[in-house]
């Protein structure tokens, strides 16, 4: 069998001057990655027999992506997103710093700088009809002390399951709130339940998923960021028990120990209780569990790019 073209000393010398090894300027990180792209491409290339009408419909598909900003649903549907939490897992549980409630998936539609308040928040604007939600819990550490002071940055969808800011139609930060936990660490919610979405039927995404049989679709969930001085930074989502796509998300964020009860209320008691106006309601009451630091980098979350990050 002939040497593959991929691994000849020529190529392999030529990709390297195509990432400036050869030059003392611009960045090793990057020169160190994107060589390992090239390398990597071009031994797909070969050994699958990639055809020119291939390559360049991948070609023309990231342009169309990109003009779709449909990146980070990508990244999210082939489970790449997921494969970081994974990874992260594995490290923490290798040095020792398993525990607490799981990550997952943040997912591309946080926005930067929600209102913040202190112990509880209304988080709709009152025109979305859905189904009033309190949504309260607690923050702790791994031994259950609470922790004051928590920030709980939680963000969801519309009951037409869409987010405010990418959905023009909302108000400003709609359904987005940073709420601090109190002196025992609760944090309280009014907003209303969420509906599970998908990706966009004619979008970069789906197109994707067609191909590999599959639905773009997510189950109803909640986002969280938890962050608290001294802890580490939290990014997870809560899904509802009896949704029909809890453990069928094509995200994969769903997680053990991520589910949580909506229970739905017809008390005009316990409405009260939550001082609210309808007697019909639902409850959602979820604790947080976070680690203490072992290193200040993981008080922060990822320095991700975000909607309005500088606010
Ligand atoms: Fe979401």
């Amino acid at each position: 069998m002939s040497t593959k073209i991929s691994q000849t000393a020529e190529v392999q010398s030529f990709f390297k001057q195509v990432v400036g090894l050869d030059n003392d300027a611009g960045s090793p990180r990057m020169k160190q990655v994107l060589l390992r792209v090239l390398q990597d491409c071009a031994t797909l290339i070969e050994d699958l027999k990639v055809t020119d009408d291939e390559f360049w419909k991948a070609v023309d598909y990231l342009n169309r992506m990109g003009t779709n900003q449909e990146a980070g649903l990508l990244v999210a549907g082939l489970g790449l997103e997921h494969f970081l939490d994974l990874l992260q897992d594995a490290r923490d549980h290798e040095a020792g710093a398993a525990g607490g409630t799981p990550r997952t998936i943040e997912g591309p539609l946080y926005v930067a700088g929600a209102p913040k308040s202190e112990g509880f928040a209304r988080m709709d604007d009152g025109t979305d009809p859905g189904t009033v939600m309190m949504l309260h819990g607690q923050v702790t550490d791994t031994e259950g002390t609470p922790i004051a002071g928590a920030t709980v940055d939680v963000w969801h969808a519309s009951t037409k399951g869409t987010y405010s800011y990418f959905d023009q139609a909302q108000s400003d930060y709609n359904l987005r709130r940073r709420i601090v936990t109190d002196e025992s660490g609760y944090y309280k919610a009014r907003s209303i339940v969420p509906s599970g979405y998908g990706c966009p039927e004619q979008g970069t995404t789906q197109e994707v998923l067609n191909y590999l049989g599959r639905h773009g679709n997510r189950p109803a969930h909640i986002h969280f960021f938890i962050s608290a001085p001294g802890h580490r930074h939290l990014t997870t989502q809560i899904n509802f028990q009896g949704d029909e796509y809890l453990w069928d998300d094509f995200a994969y964020a769903t997680r053990e120990g991520l589910i949580g009860e909506l229970r739905f209320i017809d008390d005009s008691s316990r409405a009260k209780e939550f001082a609210l106006d309808v007697e019909k309601f639902a409850e959602l009451k979820f604790d947080f569990q976070v680690l203490k630091v072992t290193e200040s980098e993981s008080e922060q979350r990822s320095k991700r790019p975000r909607a309005l990050q500088q606010v």
